[in-house]
């Protein structure tokens, strides 16, 4: 329990608007975009400088509490969640775009700053900073950071660590770390900032990140196809990268999703078509006008059931913006909505639809898959209600079955949304009990008390235990 003396002293660090400890205000932030998963935490803060974030972890490690990093709260695996409770350390406030440096090509910003705030501030400079969660409107650096996001635009361009250069944060012991440069190239020991990418929070606490920017593509062009069986997707998405056309995009929805995004947003998506390829081929102008021949030949030959090419830019972006409404679209028919993050190498694609078809119907279940298809990305989400136990037992074996598959293909049971707590059960099974041993010898060299978002991950104690399906999904308190 948080002493009112250590209450007083971070107010008077931080401010009194930055420190909130009244049980309405916690309630909200004992949750990310997780379904099941929530715990009070027992003190919010939001620091604004570096400095205060080295104040306020202070505070709380003289206090006993752990410290927990939290962006927007987007997050799909709980990473942000205060399962111990403690202290979460929000850093929205610390939201400023430091530096745009075209001599270099790289932004610097607080790790606050909102996605895709920083995606049109370069486009003003004529840059491009091409990492699309399909939460950009909401997410932060900071958190992409944490989770090394993907997006939309990953097949072609990669995901966020593909774009960090430098980071500054603060270590557990309080140190101030810096690591990486503008400098292109930099292979000055361990790879420290590869690290940080994708540690979720649970090694140091990110106050500042420069990302590298490029040159935009001076041409685009927009391909939605319909199709009438998901295997024949799958295969279309197989043949356009085997004929070595690597498009920006290429995004899948099922017929579940088709129909809920048309709910929603009404753009006239045909609801009786069993899959929905939006692909997008962008660079220069004259091998764009070729892939684009390319992707439509395979498309034809594949015999989509329906090819349209989008009429102009607010076209193409309707259909974009219609695609990132998928998990919301979704999340509008069931009370809870389970969202994975199965990711298999491409060739298994078509498989992977067939198996998730398979076991929707032995499990009984309502699914809707839609996922960033040209990366083997997948997002089955099984449309549900938390108190149904027995739905509940029913998704999670079918979860678990699936899994079983995917790690056999070779894919991974995160291709984008990090394992947080939502995934921990399945870490072991994919990368071995070595494997867990040698990412904790990691974690106690940088966070040897283990006060920076404990529980995820892994757990502190076995690394070893076997997975346990229920604790996968779910943390029940
Ligand atoms: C509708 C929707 C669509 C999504 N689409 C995608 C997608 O296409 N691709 C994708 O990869 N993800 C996607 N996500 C997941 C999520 O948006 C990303 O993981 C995002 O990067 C999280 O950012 P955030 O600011 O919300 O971080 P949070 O959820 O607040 O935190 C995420 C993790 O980062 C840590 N963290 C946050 N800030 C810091 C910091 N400054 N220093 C250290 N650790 C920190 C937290 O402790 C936590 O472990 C989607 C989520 C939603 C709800």
């Amino acid at each position: 329990m948080i002493s009112q003396t250590a209450i007083n002293h971070l107010k008077e660090k931080l401010g009194e608007k930055n420190v909130l400890h009244e049980k309405e205000d916690l309630l909200v932030l004992g949750y990310d975009s997780t379904p099941g998963v929530h715990h009070l935490p027992e003190i919010v803060v939001y620091p604004t400088t570096t400095e205060q974030v080295v104040e306020a972890m202070a505070i709380a490690r003289r206090e006993g509490l752990p410290i927990v990093p939290r962006g927007s709260g987007t997050g799909l695996s709980g990473g942000s969640v205060p399962v111990k409770g403690g202290m979460v350390l929000c850093l929205t406030r610390m939201n400023h775009i430091l530096e745009i440096d075209e001599a270099n090509l790289t932004a610097t910003v607080e790790p606050g700053v909102i996605t895709l705030d920083l995606f049109n501030a370069v486009a003003e400079k004529g840059l491009f900073y091409p990492p699309d969660p399909g939460s950009q409107k909401v997410s932060t650096l900071g958190g992409n950071v944490a989770e090394n996001a993907g997006g939309l635009r990953g097949l072609k361009y990669g995901v966020t660590r593909d774009y960090v250069m430098a980071l500054k944060g603060v270590l557990p012991d309080l140190s101030v770390i810096s690591t990486g440069g503008k400098s292109v190239k930099d292979v000055a020991g361990y790879g420290f900032k590869d690290i940080l990418c994708g540690s979720e929070g649970t090694l140091g606490i990110l106050t500042e990140v420069t990302v590298k920017l490029i040159p935009p593509p001076r041409d685009k062009r927009t391909i939605l196809a319909y199709f009438s069986d998901m295997r024949t997707a799958g295969e279309a998405v197989s043949r356009i990268i085997a004929a070595k056309i690597i498009p920006s995009t290429m995004e899948i929805m099922d017929r579940a999703t088709i129909n809920c995004v048309e709910d929603y947003v009404k753009i006239g998506l045909p609801r009786d078509m069993a899959a929905l390829l939006l692909i997008e081929v962008d660079g220069h102008p004259a091998p764009v006008a070729e892939e684009a021949e390319g992707v439509l030949k395979i498309l034809e030959a594949v015999k989509a059931a329906e090819v349209h090419v989008a009429r102009d830019a607010q076209h193409a972006a309707s259909l974009a913006a219609a695609r990132r409404t998928a998990l919301s679209a979704l999340a509008r028919v069931s009370p809870t909505t389970l969202l994975e993050d199965a990711t298999v190498p491409r060739s298994r694609l078509a498989e992977t639809f067939a198996e998730i078809e398979r076991l929707t119907g032995k499990y009984r279940l309502q699914v809707g898959t839609f996922g960033h298809a040209g990366d083997g990305n997948l997002h089955p989400t099984v449309l549900c209600d938390e108190r149904n136990h027995d739905e509940m037992e029913r998704a999670h074996a079918f979860y678990n079955e699936l899994y079983e598959k995917v790690l056999a293909w070779g894919g991974t049971v995160s291709g984008e949304h990090g394992i947080g707590l939502a995934k921990k059960a399945y870490l072991a099974r994919q990368i071995g009990e070595g494997g867990v041993k040698v990412m904790k010898r990691i974690k106690q060299s940088f966070d040897p008390e283990g006060i920076l978002n404990p529980g995820k991950i892994f757990d502190e104690g076995d690394p070893c235990t076997k997975p346990n399906v229920e604790e996968g999904f779910r943390v029940s308190r």
